[in-house]
């Protein structure tokens, strides 16, 4: 099995495209297949490269690895000669009209209520109809005609879906300009790297009718294709290119951990439920793209930030040591990760924590009777596991105070907020000296 993810590099990988590269690599590493990385770049020649870059980049990050890498602009060569197989045996015709010509006949169709489909006046051109043309400095375009009748195939993913080849366009595989287009090259690079699979957006849908004839008419046969729902909005819309914030390196900066949409786009649009996962290989034994639905599913910022801190939650130590490093928090160890990731939505909430161990604290000392008494009856050190739990029932023995009175003036007083992480795994690593002086209010 083989497939392909076939991005054009005209700008940052969005969610969509994430979802849709997942979801063939996991088809790919499913069953043993060859997953592709096929850059479409026939038709922007300037300022691909950031994009190429980010892209190979953003894959990375995303931890899929693709066993091969081609782009379609050092393939011109192939797909003229397709061109030239194609008008060999009369599947290609030129035609002359322009821009606002075509634009003029879509008008008068849409007047008449007709579906603005090519009315194939070229081919009824003479040879010296064309002539006439190429006299007034014309180049032709060409387009793939089409065969009447039913075009079906199975989507993996949409089911049984028949078109009629009369209710589409010949698409144009040439322009007036020389330039190949989607339709043809994308075919022919399906067909040379033997793709089985095409998996890929809805937006792709209706080209699909015109692709399985141009396999069939390049001597080849059409691979099975699925069609991913698009992702909407969670006001329902569709997530345009142009929606700010969902790139990836919008969500990698900030700090979306790349298991955690992983795990996101892996479920979404299927009916199972969505949960953390702390490797692509638990996702590759589950994946079933028979399970993707047809509805369009809607992204949840909130939902995929809340499986973030799941995902971080069940973390371990070995995992994240580097990247505590990265940031700065040289002497993050196993006990301080333990204690302080049940509390983080980010990575990069950790520093707080930290700053709570290694740093300073201005405490909140409310009721600073209460705290001088915890002061003093501060276990001696060496502190462990037991020393919150020693302290604690000296305490509410001493003063009768039992909950939240007895804890929360503590916690405000030694980490100086009203939430955190567990005080019995966390005094210790406070340590005596910074405890005792935060007690008596010193900003320590
Ligand atoms: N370059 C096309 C896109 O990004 C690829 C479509 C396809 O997978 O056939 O939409």
């Amino acid at each position: 099995m083989t497939v392909r993810f076939a991005p054009s590099p005209t700008g940052y990988l969005q969610l969509g495209n994430a979802r849709t590269a997942l979801v063939n690599w996991l088809f790919a590493r499913q069953h043993g297949g060859t997953f592709l990385l096929r850059l479409d770049d026939t038709d922007h020649a300037r300022g691909d490269e950031t994009y190429v870059a980010a892209i190979r980049e953003d894959l990375t990050w995303l931890g899929l690895n693709w066993d091969q890498e081609f782009r379609q602009s050092g393939r011109i060569a192939r797909y003229q000669e397709a061109l030239r197989q194609l008008e060999a045996a009369g599947y290609i015709y030129p035609c002359y009209e322009t821009e606002e010509e075509l634009e003029a006949k879509r008008k008068a169709q849409a007047a008449r209520r007709q579906a603005p489909v090519y009315d194939r006046a070229a081919l009824g051109l003479t040879a010296a109809d064309r002539q006439a043309y190429e006299a007034e400095g014309r180049t032709p375009h060409w387009r793939f005609k089409l065969e009447g009748g039913q075009v079906a195939w199975d989507d993996q993913v949409r089911g049984r879906q028949s078109v009629q080849a009369g209710s589409v366009s010949d698409p144009v595989l040439i322009r007036a300009d020389g330039r190949p287009l989607y339709t043809l090259t994308s075919v022919v690079d399906d067909l040379d790297s033997g793709v089985t699979h095409v998996i890929r957006g809805e937006d792709h849908v209706t080209n699909t009718a015109a692709q399985i004839q141009l396999f069939q008419a390049l001597g080849g046969i059409a691979p099975g294709f699925a069609h991913l729902p698009l992702l909407l909005d969670a006001s329902g819309e569709k997530l345009s290119k142009r929606t700010q914030g969902l790139s990836l390196r919008d969500l990698r900066a900030d700090e979306v951990e790349a298991m955690a949409l992983n795990s996101y786009l892996a479920k979404l649009g299927t009916p199972d439920a969505i949960e953390e996962r702390q490797s692509l290989n638990a996702l590759i034994d589950e994946f079933d793209l028979a399970r993707m639905g047809r509805g369009a599913p809607k992204y949840d910022g909130d939902e995929l930030m809340r499986l973030n801190a799941r995902l971080l939650h069940a973390t371990d130590y070995a995992t994240v040591r580097s990247r505590l490093e990265a940031l700065g928090l040289d002497d993050a160890d196993r006990d301080f990760w333990e204690t302080v990731r049940p509390n983080l939505t980010r990575l990069s909430d950790a520093r707080q924590w930290y700053q709570v161990c290694r740093g300073t604290v201005q405490p909140v000392a409310e009721e600073p009777d209460y705290l001088a008494t915890a002061a003093e009856l501060l276990p001696p050190e060496p502190w462990g596991e037991t020393t919150w739990q020693q302290w604690t029932a000296a305490l509410k023995q001493r003063t009768g105070r039992k909950g939240k009175a007895l804890f929360r003036p503590l916690r405000l007083a030694l980490t100086g907020m009203e939430k955190g992480p567990e005080l019995a795994h966390f005094l210790p690593l406070i340590g005596r000296e910074k405890a005792l002086r935060r007690l008596n209010g010193e900003t320590a």
